[in-house]
């Protein structure tokens, strides 16, 4: 803001200044770590890409359940260290409807963060599209409450979002975001994944300059939210996707790793901003060599000693504090296991707007009726 207004009035009559905006460009001096960053390519402090560790952010979509938990999700870490010798991490974007609280707790307790998706994940980009500032809340915010409430989640663990179908509703989501002491938001796509030309996660203290496949995007500034860009990944034919998941359709093993390293190579061979690894369980369960070929891949990333697979906000807090790879060593420390507080119990509800039973495992006494996005305690 002050310096819109110092632009204005050292520009005075050679610019307009109301709609307009102009307003100076981000820069170092304008912006400082560890709570402004400028959209770039530039590593973050100034440091060479050779010195700093790769981050790998992995990511899983939707609902935690039983079956993708027991088939998937209580496998896929095990035994996995970065080169701190801390356990890997990933970040868990949740919906409600299905979801199994107990097992999203103990992904928690393991030490993943867990993410907010929203409450109804409804059919239909236009209503994400076009959702108010108070919608959003019901729908981000809702499914925070329900993750404390069933879930045991604390509240301060929960810091971004994914949109669904990453439909972003422009100003409205940073909108919501800032309001509710929400740090990042991770659905924004970017096609700029050209070798050393791969953008930062970057705050919205000045407008985004980052190209827009799924509009709308912001127009407005939202100091100290973060943007983590989804940079596509790219198949052989040059077809673009932001989850791993809709790229491609390989059904040889070997070529799905392949295909999984000449993506990561253009980050760790190039500028070295953070490697994305978005999927959905879903994709493992159609095709159990998917997961053999995932396995493979965090197999490789293991050899390589300056790769850690972290979280979306732990990328953020290296991206604010940046750090070079020799110094790694007690940059993060080890998760300590929190006591198991859970008392499972599995509540039998009615979903009344479709008058459907669900089974739902959570953490707490049951709730008088089925929780949703008016009622996301499920008080009566
Ligand atoms: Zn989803």
């Amino acid at each position: 803001m002050c310096n819109m207004v110092l632009t204005c009035v050292l520009f005075g009559l050679l610019v307009v200044c109301a709609s307009g905006a102009p307003r100076s460009e981000c820069n170092d001096s304008n912006c400082k770590l560890p709570d402004c960053h400028c959209f770039g390519t530039a590593v973050p402090g100034g440091l060479e890409p050779k010195d700093i560790p790769q981050l790998v952010m992995l990511t899983f979509d939707d609902a935690i359940d039983a079956t993708n938990y027991d088939d998937f999700y209580s496998k896929a870490f095990v035994n996995r260290r970065n080169p701190n010798g801390c356990n890997v991490s990933a970040s868990f974007f949740t919906t409600h409807d299905y979801s199994d609280y107990m097992r999203t707790y103990e992904l928690y307790r393991m030490g993943h963060e867990i993410s907010l998706h929203s409450i109804t994940h409804r059919t239909g980009t236009d209503y994400w599209a076009t959702a108010s500032v108070e919608q959003l809340e019901k729908e981000f915010i809702g499914q925070e409450v329900m993750l404390n409430k069933f879930g045991l989640i604390p509240k301060e663990a929960m810091k971004g979002i994914r949109a669904p179908y990453l439909q972003n509703a422009g100003d409205n989501t940073f909108e919501m975001l800032a309001k509710n002491n929400l740090k990042w938001d991770c659905s924004w796509p970017t096609g700029q994944n050209e070798i050393n030309q791969i953008p930062w996660p970057y705050t919205l203290d000045f407008k985004s300059p980052q190209d827009c496949p799924i509009p709308p995007c912001p127009q407005k500034t939202h100091p100290g939210v973060w943007v983590v860009p989804m940079v596509d990944w790219m198949d052989d034919d040059g077809v673009h996707c932001s989850m791993v998941d809709a790229c491609t359709y390989i059904t040889d093993e070997d070529k799905l790793v392949e295909f999984m390293k000449a993506n990561f190579h253009r980050h760790y061979d190039g500028n070295r901003a953070p490697f994305p690894f978005f999927l959905h369980a879903a994709w493992f369960l159609a095709m159990p060599m998917r997961f053999d070929a995932y396995n493979k891949f965090l197999d490789y990333l293991e050899t390589l000693k300056d790769v850690y697979v972290v979280t979306v906000s732990q990328a953020l807090e290296w991206i604010q504090n940046p750090t070079p790879t020799s110094q790694m060593g007690d940059f993060w420390k080890c998760w300590e296991v929190p006591e198991d507080t859970c008392k499972p119990i599995e509540c039998h509800l009615t979903r009344e707007d479709v008058g459907e039973e669900r089974y739902m495992e959570i953490c707490s006494p049951c709730p008088a009726t089925y929780p949703w996005i008016d009622n996301p305690a499920g008080s009566k």
